[in-house]
């Protein structure tokens, strides 16, 4: 088996903008851009978006699938190829490295890894059905929450954490009200993020439901209402809406890496050097939401994209392969 210069796996912004620039400075990548793992499939959370309308260059936004589309007609144009399925192991113990999917194996010099995280859900099979058909339901209030659907209507928020207050916070811009649905009776927030939810709330813009999980989503083709339980009484009741938005953290999708890579206390791939993409083995980069859990944006994910590149294109040139 001929050795890669560098295989990507992972195919959201990060992927795919790393394959390009990779492309660009002539070291075909190889991409195994995935299958289904951890809920996902190639293109990655972009690919259950509708309009994108915060990656700049779309004037008037873009969708998800189609901006996916086009960013991986951009990697292919330039000599990316491409397999479509799940690594199921990796080996960077020794150079080259191995990866291994079900039906192909790559070794490769350089390794970059982009395979995203992942929104948590509560798993309600309503609310699945209903994010999957573009019903209300979303695990990101910046890509949806400014659809004409949501203007002038009750929203939910699901979470107790610093997203959920941001997400809760951008949504008044279009909401008649955010009711804010958390388990405990107090916010898991920072305290600058708590200071301007109680703003909010002062302000008649943001309604908090303390002590209640939600527990059914109903509505046939859009949202409807939630289920409401309160978690001291166990009483149900509804609570009428017309978009849901969860906010209960993401999981970063590094299953695969575990013991192999450095990692921080919540999952995400930490970085050896602040400010590159390199991890803890050399030779294996990160870029994208695997390694972010703060900014967890596409044009971030798309731009740690290009850094990774470019880190492993001059990490290949320094030991003579180009
Ligand atoms: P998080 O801090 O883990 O908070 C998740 C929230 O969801 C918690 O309040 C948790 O409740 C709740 N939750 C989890 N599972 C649940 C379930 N099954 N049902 C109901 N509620 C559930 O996650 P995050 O808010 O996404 O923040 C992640 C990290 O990103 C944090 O370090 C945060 O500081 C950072 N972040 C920063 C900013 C910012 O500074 N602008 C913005 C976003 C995120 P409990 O409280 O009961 O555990």
């Amino acid at each position: 088996m001929s050795v890669e210069k560098v295989v990507i796996i992972g195919s959201g912004p990060a992927g795919l903008t790393a394959a390009i620039y990779a492309a660009r400075a002539n070291l075909s990548p190889l991409v195994f851009e995935g299958y289904n793992a951890g809920g996902l499939v190639p293109g990655g959370q972009l690919m259950f978006t509708t309009d994108v309308e915060n990656f700049p260059g779309f004037e008037h936004g873009i969708l998800g699938p189609k901006l996916m589309t086009a960013m991986r007609a951009q990697a292919e144009r330039f000599g990316t190829r491409f397999i479509r399925e799940d690594v199921v192991s990796v080996d960077f113990s020794r150079s080259p490295f191995k990866i291994r999917s079900d039906e192909a194996a790559a070794d490769a010099h350089a390794v970059i890894i982009a395979t995203g995280a992942r929104a948590n859900w509560l798993n309600l099979p309503n609310e699945q059905r209903l994010a999957k058909t573009g019903g209300g339901v979303s695990a990101c209030a910046v890509c949806d929450g400014a659809l004409p659907a949501f203007r002038n209507q009750e929203l939910v928020v699901i979470g107790g954490g610093d997203s959920a207050v941001e997400e809760a916070s951008y949504l008044t811009k279009f909401a008649s009200v955010v009711h804010v649905v958390h388990r405990r009776d107090q916010l898991r927030a920072s305290k600058i993020m708590q200071e301007r939810f109680h703003k909010l709330v002062e302000h008649g813009k943001i309604k908090p439901v303390w002590n209640s999980v939600v527990t059914d989503v109903i509505g046939e083709s859009s949202i409807e209402a939630v289920e409401l339980k309160d978690t001291n009484s166990g009483a149900i009741r509804r609570l009428a809406c017309k978009g849901l938005f969860l906010a209960i953290g993401h999981t970063p999708n590094t299953e695969l890496f575990k013991g192999v890579l450095g990692t921080d206390e919540r999952g995400y791939l930490k970085l050896s050097r602040p400010g590159s993409t390199y991890t803890s083995v050399e030779g294996v980069f990160a870029a994208g939401d695997v390694a972010d859990h703060v900014y967890r944006q596409a044009v971030t994910a798309a731009g740690t994209g290009c850094m990774a590149a470019l880190d492993a294109e001059r990490w290949l040139a320094a030991r003579g392969i180009e």
